[in-house]
Parts: C-alpha cells; sequence; structure tokens
C-alpha cells in the first residue's frame, strides 16, 4: 500500500527519508507518479512538501539560489534566467514543464537530465538537507557520485554564479523529435572570456554516461585560447575524453559517439543549427 504524507517543514520531509528506506519524495512526480501508474512503485511512503522555501527562488543577484521545487514553468517564466531557458524549454511538453523541478531533474535516469547538464557547466552547488554523506552544500559532481552510490536524502535546493555575461553560457540539445524529444545528447558550456580568450571553460554533456559529465578533455584544449577554427578543431578532438554513453531506444553508443564532436563544432561556433 502507498501512503502520502504532506510536510510543512523541510526538516519534516527529510526526518522521514533518512528514516524510512521505502520512502520517496515527490517533486513534480513526473517520473514518480508514472512509476505509481505503471505498477512499479507499489508500497511506501510518498513525500510531499509544502514549505514555500522549497519553491522559493533568488534569482536577481550575482548568486542565484533556486529550491529544489522550482519547476522548469517557474524557470521560463523568470527574465532573470533567461540564459536557462533554452535548457528549461527542452526538458518534454508544457504539461511536463509545469510540474518538472530542478530537484527531480538532478535524479532523473540518462538520457533524461537535461536540466542537470546546464547546472554542470555552472558549476552549481546542490544544498542537501540531510543524507548523501552531507549536510551542506555539495559539488554537483559529488552528489551525482552520491546519488549513483545509492544515497537516500532530501535536496532542498542549488546555487551557483550568474554568468557575467549570458551571451558566454551555451546550451545545446540533440533530439531526434522536435520540440519535444528526449535527447540523444545534451552540451552545455559556460565559457568566460578574459583578453578575448576562453578563462575557466566549463563543458557538460548529458546522455553521454551514466550521470551527466564535465567534459575535461574539451576544457583542456580551449583553455586559455580564443574561439577560432584552431580551438574548435582541437576541442573536437578532444570531444569524447571520458565518455560512456548507452544505447537505448533513442541513439546507439555509436551514433551518439559520432554525432558529439560534430554538435559540440558547431555549439562552439555559436552555429544555431
Ligand atoms: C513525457 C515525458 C517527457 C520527459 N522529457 C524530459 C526531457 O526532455 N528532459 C529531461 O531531462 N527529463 C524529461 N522527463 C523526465 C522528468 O520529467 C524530468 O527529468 C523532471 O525534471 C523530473 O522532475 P520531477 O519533479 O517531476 O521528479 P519526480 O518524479 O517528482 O522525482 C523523480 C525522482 O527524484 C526524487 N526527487 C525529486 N526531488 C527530490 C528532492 N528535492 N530531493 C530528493 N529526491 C528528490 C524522487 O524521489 C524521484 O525518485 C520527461 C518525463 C516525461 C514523463
Amino acid at each position: 500500500m502507498l501512503d502520502v504524507r504532506s510536510c510543512a517543514s523541510l526538516s519534516e520531509a527529510s526526518g522521514i527519508l533518512l528514516g524510512d528506506r521505502h520512502a520517496r519524495l515527490v517533486g513534480g512526480g513526473t517520473l514518480v507518479m508514472r512509476d505509481v501508474n505503471e505498477g512499479r512503485l507499489t508500497e511506501g511512503t510518498l513525500v510531499r512538501v509544502v514549505d514555500p522555501v522549497f519553491r522559493q527562488m533568488n534569482a536577481g543577484g550575482p548568486r542565484i539560489e533556486l529550491g529544489a521545487g522550482v519547476t522548469m514553468a517557474m524557470v521560463l517564466a523568470s527574465r532573470e534566467l533567461a540564459f536557462l531557458h533554452p535548457a528549461a524549454r527542452g526538458i518534454g511538453g508544457p504539461a511536463i514543464r509545469t510540474m518538472a523541478t530542478i530537484g527531480g531533474n538532478l535524479f532523473a535516469d540518462t538520457p533524461y537530465g537535461d536540466f542537470t547538464v546546464a547546472l554542470l557547466a555552472l558549476d552549481a552547488q546542490i544544498v542537501v538537507q540531510a543524507g548523501y554523506g552531507s549536510g551542506r552544500a555539495m559539488p554537483l559532481e559529488e552528489f551525482l557520485a552520491a546519488r549513483e552510490r545509492g544515497g537516500q536524502g532530501l535536496v532542498t535546493g542549488v546555487q551557483f554564479a550568474r554568468p557575467q555575461n549570458a551571451s558566454e553560457f551555451h546550451f545545446r540539445k540533440v533530439a531526434r523529435v522536435k520540440p519535444k524529444g528526449i535527447s540523444v545528447l545534451s552540451i552545455a558550456a559556460h565559457l568566460p572570456l578574459s583578453g578575448g580568450r576562453v578563462a575557466q571553460a566549463r563543458v557538460a554533456y548529458g546522455a553521454m554516461a551514466p550521470t551527466p559529465i564535465r567534459a575535461r578533455g574539451v576544457e583542456r584544449a580551449l583553455e586559455g585560447k580564443a574561439l577560432d577554427a584552431g580551438a574548435i578543431q582541437a576541442a573536437k578532438q578532444a570531444a569524447l575524453e571520458g565518455c560512456r554513453p548507452a544505447t537505448d531506444a533513442i541513439a546507439s553508443e555509436w551514433y551518439r559517439r559520432e554525432v558529439m564532436p560534430v554538435h559540440l563544432g558547431r555549439l562552439l561556433a555559436g552555429d544555431g543549427r
């Protein structure tokens, strides 16, 4: 039997999640409720958070803080988060975006997780109420590793620095069905320029490994370079370093490896195709 608990505070919710390994948080429920409706989830406690802090957005300043319960539709309604609109708009259709949360996206299995790819390129910190070996803000990469080890707990929000120049942040999702197909792959890149040269590049991929990953070979190839044809060619050559894409219903491993360097090159060249 399934029990539903509505929690007025984050601490109440995290207490239930940590005390009962069969308890599952419901963010927007686009994945959890699918499991319920299709009979994969029949036992345990579904935990809802009604604390307004869970959906709070502080997006006006240089440090952005978003509650884990903020939805893709809320991101799209915020002018201050315009640089994240391509990532939020790429997630499902309008009905999904109205429900789908940032927190839930952090847990979505590959090839889902498009928003998380954008957060990885923004060097986001994940705020954890409890669990995942933490009670604090932790780097997203560390969180994804803890998630893969089967951690349990409550994510309350994400934090990251606003890109100084929105035009230095890029996101590209490649899908076979437009506009709302599941990712063949996705790429996010934050490429700050200093004196015309890339300084502290951060590039992340979705659907190229069991979790979203940093493209460290690409970052190294771009660091300190002007974004010219030579640097883009070097980045394409390093594009597949660290990748372990899967074959699934959307694309084969072979196909993902073939097309990633092509799409990376287009993103770096500012080609909108
Ligand atoms: C038709 C369809 C299309 C989709 N298209 C896309 C797509 O294009 N791109 C994409 O990335 N995803 C897609 N998704 C997957 C999903 O909708 C999104 O990833 C969404 O962001 C998940 O968020 P949610 O709030 O609905 O998660 P939920 O279903 O509420 O939760 C998902 C998992 O995360 C856990 N969880 C959620 N929030 C927290 C939290 N704060 N702390 C701890 N655990 C938490 C839940 O317990 C659950 O295990 C699609 C889903 C459907 C059904």
